[in-house]
Formats: C-alpha cells, structure tokens, sequence
C-alpha cells in the first residue's frame, strides 16, 4: 500500500510518519512537503526503503498530481500554523490551508483515491465555557487559521457528499512532544529556559488548552485511517487540560527554575480562552485511548530538547514568511 502524507518534514506528520516506517511491514510513504519555516528534513530518515521525500507544495497542482498518482490513500498534515501569527495576516493561512487542500482533493478525485484524511484542530469549534465539544457542535473558529482549518475541513467533508470520497476527518486538541517547531509555546518556553532566557506568558495566563502527547495524536490517526468510516469526525483528546499557568508552572519545575523566569505579556487578540473537545466517538468506535501522562510526557520532552540542541537552535531563529 502506498501513502501520501503531507507536511511530514513538520512536528505531527513527522512523528506519524516515523512509527509507520518503524513498524515492519508497513506502508510505502510519498511525503510531499514544502519545507517551510516549520519543516525540516531532519525529522525524517535520511533514507529509508518505504520512504520517498517530494520536496512540493500542496497548491502546486503538478506537483500534487505527480505525487498522487502513486498512492491509494492521503493523510493531510500540511499547513501553515499557529493561531498566533494568523493575527498578523491570514494570507498564507488560506493560501496553504484552503487552496492546498482543495488541490488535493481535487487529485485525489481524479486518481481515485481510497481514503483521505485530513488531520484537522479543536480550534474549529472556537471559545467553550464549561463542558466539551462533541463532532457536531457548530463551528465558531476564533483565529484566520482555526477559520482557514474550518473552511478546509469543509472542503473535504463537502468531496464526500458530492463525490462519494473516503474522507475522514481527526480534530485533536493541543500536541507537545519532541520535535516541535520552537514557536510553539511548550517548545518556545523549554528553549528558552535552556538559553537562560525568560518565557512570555500571555495575558493573565487563565487560557486554557487540553495538551495530547504527540504520539497519542499519531495512534488516533491511525485507527481514524484504519478503522474509521467514510464522512465521519473524530475528536481526538484525552490529554491534560492546564491553564497556560499550571501549564508554565510545570514547565518551569522541570527546567528547575522559578517565576523570576516569567515574563507576562500583553494578550494575542482574540485569544480564546478554553478550548475542550469530546471524544467519546473515537474511544467507543476505534478504541482510542491516550497513553502518556501529562508529567512523565512533559519530563521526557524537555530531556529530548536538552540532549537536541542542534535541532533546534537552527530552527528557532527562522524567520517565519513562507
Ligand atoms: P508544523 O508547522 O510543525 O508542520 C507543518 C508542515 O507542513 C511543515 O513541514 C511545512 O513545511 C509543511 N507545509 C506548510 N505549508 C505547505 C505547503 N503549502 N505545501 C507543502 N507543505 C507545506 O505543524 P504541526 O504542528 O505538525 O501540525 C500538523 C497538522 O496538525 C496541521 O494540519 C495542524 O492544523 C494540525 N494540528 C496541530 C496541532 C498542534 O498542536 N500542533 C493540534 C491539532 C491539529
């Protein structure tokens, strides 16, 4: 079986395409990536028998039909994040997000694709109070990029009530793990603290996110490709929910420094302030369930930035047009 999976040179499809090729007898994978600020080749194998890297980008309607010509079935990672930096211009966001994923569709139809997934955000449903987002809850996305996911999102759902597509779609709340693009907050906040630097800590830091570990992220996926059902959303979850406090608050222990290291900062616009998804589906439907503890997660993820310092330090000082 071959597989196309895009935006693999980044945090998630990297991760996600690392277990595949390390289980033996796996799929072949075609990763088609743009390589933008957030991708690196050195997420990925040299080389690797079941691996061939496309160095392309999603809204290139050539290079997408090259690449699609050769596999059965797409897991769509590529995308250009965070919520953050959409605040300053969501041109991008709806180049890659829209554009990009409709020109996949698009060739997915034409070469009879078996099933595509498009890997989207708990972002979508927008600001939640009390309680947690089920699949049908309406979309209310705060940010140019949950907005340009949501539309994507659309898109693809739309293909399989046109066209009958195998679409499946995974909306996951908030990844941490290693190899995590140092824009990030949690990646931002380990890196700086490893350079001596302080961490800015948004607003009155009460936002609050529920944080997967990136490889649960990978396994819901994979049994959303593999067992899921044509046309349906998963809600991906489980982690931990924190306020950006608890959550800098735990980070800073394991760092082994103090709030003296924090620094608060003016709120991004429109920050919204809790973000909770409900994933009962894919635990009744797939038997997801997370593995990794918040605390032993966050402890191994820190390990890996301070004995991966080369990684990121030529990361972290990109600039970050594309
Ligand atoms: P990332 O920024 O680390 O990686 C994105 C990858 O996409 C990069 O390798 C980049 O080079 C590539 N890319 C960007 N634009 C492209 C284009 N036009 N053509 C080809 N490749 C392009 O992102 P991530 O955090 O790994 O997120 C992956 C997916 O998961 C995204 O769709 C995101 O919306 C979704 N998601 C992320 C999180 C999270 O916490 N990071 C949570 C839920 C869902």
């Amino acid at each position: 079986m071959n597989l196309l999976v895009t935006g693999a040179a980044g945090f998630i499809g990297s991760t996600y395409v690392r277990g595949l090729l390390a289980r033996p007898g796996g799929p072949r994978v075609t990763v088609l990536d743009r390589l933008t600020h957030a991708g690196t080749r050195d997420n990925l194998p040299d080389s690797h028998p079941r691996l061939e890297f496309v160095h392309g980008d999603i809204c290139d309607p050539a290079a997408v039909d090259r690449a699609m010509a050769r596999v059965q079935q797409v897991v769509h990672f590529a995308a250009e994040s965070p919520a953050d930096r959409s605040t300053e211009g969501g041109g991008a966001f709806v180049r890659t997000n829209v554009l990009g994923t409709q020109t996949l569709l698009e060739a997915a139809l034409r070469h009879g694709v078996e099933t595509f997934v498009q890997v989207s955000t708990d972002e979508v449903y927008g600001s939640i109070k009390a309680g947690s987002w089920p699949e049908e809850h309406p979309l209310r996305p705060g940010s140019p990029y949950s907005a340009s996911k949501a539309s994507s999102d659309l898109l693809a759902l739309a293909y399989h009530q046109t066209h009958g597509m195998d679409v499946r779609v995974t909306r996951c709340s908030h990844n941490y793990g290693p190899h995590q693009f140092p824009e990030k907050v949690i990646p931002l906040f380990i890196t700086n603290l490893l350079e001596g630097k302080k961490v800015p800590l948004y607003g009155d830091g009460l936002n609050v996110r529920d944080w997967l570990h990136v490889e649960d992220h990978c396994h819901g996926i994979e049994l959303v490709r593999t067992k899921g059902r044509p046309g349906e959303i998963y809600n991906i979850g489980g982690g931990t929910e924190l306020t950006n406090k608890e959550l800098t608050s735990v980070i800073l222990d394991v760092c082994g420094v103090g709030w003296d290291m924090v620094e608060f900062v003016t709120d991004r616009k429109g920050h919204d302030l809790r973000h909770s998804v409900n994933w009962t589906k894919a635990r009744a439907e797939l038997g997801y369930f997370p593995l990794h503890d918040f605390e032993s997660g966050i402890a191994t993820t820190v390990a890996w930035y301070r004995t991966h310092r080369a990684w990121w330090r030529a990361l972290k000082h990109r600039v970050v047009p594309t």
